[in-house]
């Protein structure tokens, strides 16, 4: 017990100082899509076939982001590696089209809200989440940014409990029917002006649920969406970083995507 007092003792509130550095994530992780396209063979589609969610098409090659579960299916059906998962987790767009990568497309960082609406929640934002749903993935990864090591409270961004203390949502979950009356009676509950964040590939397009009669294939079907938040689900350096951005916190593109 005393061990333990005196490891707590030494310890200091320590939140990990991003953005000045950036966090290395593990070998494992699977980030920004990356195609090799003179390693295609021809006529090859074993990644398109290989997807869970049709994520990919081939001809030209473009892979949807906001469809990805990011589950590494296609890299391993890729015979000549030419497909491959960077440990890239800037990921957050403004715009839906552009969560499609190509090899021929740059990937397009979020950028920030307009000139009023940065100023009025760029040093305070305060969001209600709503799970239209989720499987529980999503909001874990969400609520895990409050902890020490992300502390998104340093950058006066915070959850909160009422709609009406709220500045925006931040959706996860395909929008399931039984979900899709609380999702708009809370948005309505939001005082103007107000922003959305979809987060997660369901919140973005149903994700593996896409085309089921009880979802809706995403939140951007009922509300108009500020920011999309891809992953399966994000981690929650991809969450911060694109929320940062859309309220102009971080603004450089990365170096060497
Ligand atoms: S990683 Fe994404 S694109 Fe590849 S198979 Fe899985 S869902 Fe499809």
């Amino acid at each position: 017990m005393w061990s333990v007092l005196k490891a707590r003792a030494k310890q200091t509130a320590k939140p990990y100082p991003y953005p000045q550095r950036l966090p290395v994530l593990p070998q494992r992780f699977r980030g920004l899509p990356s195609l090799d396209a003179s390693r295609c063979q021809e006529g090859c589609q074993a990644c398109a076939e290989a997807c869970p969610t049709d994520a990919i098409q081939v001809a030209p090659w473009q892979l949807d982001m906001g469809r990805c579960l990011f589950c590494g299916r296609c890299e391993e059906a890729c015979p000549p590696h030419a497909l491959t998962f960077t440990r890239e987790f800037r990921l957050a767009a403004r715009k839906r089209e552009d969560l499609v990568v190509s090899p021929e497309k740059q990937f397009q960082l979020a950028q920030a809200l307009d000139r009023e609406l940065a100023a009025l929640f760029g040093r305070s934002l305060r969001l209600r989440q709503v799970s239209a749903g989720g499987c529980n993935a999503c909001e874990a990864d969400a609520n895990v940014l409050g902890t020490v090591t992300f502390d998104m409270a340093r950058f006066g961004v915070q959850f909160v409990a009422s709609p009406r203390h709220a500045d925006g949502l931040l959706v996860t979950g395909p929008v399931t029917e039984n979900m899709r009356e609380a999702l708009l009676a809370t948005y309505e509950a939001v005082p103007q002006p107000k922003i959305v964040i979809a987060s997660g590939a369901c919140a973005i397009s149903g994700g593996p649920f896409a085309g089921f009669p009880a979802v809706h294939n995403g939140v951007d079907k009922f509300l108009p969406v500020n920011l999309y938040v891809p992953g399966c689900p994000p981690h929650p350096w991809t969450l911060l970083d694109g929320i940062l951005r859309l309220l102009g916190r971080l603004r450089e593109q990365r170096e060497n995507p």
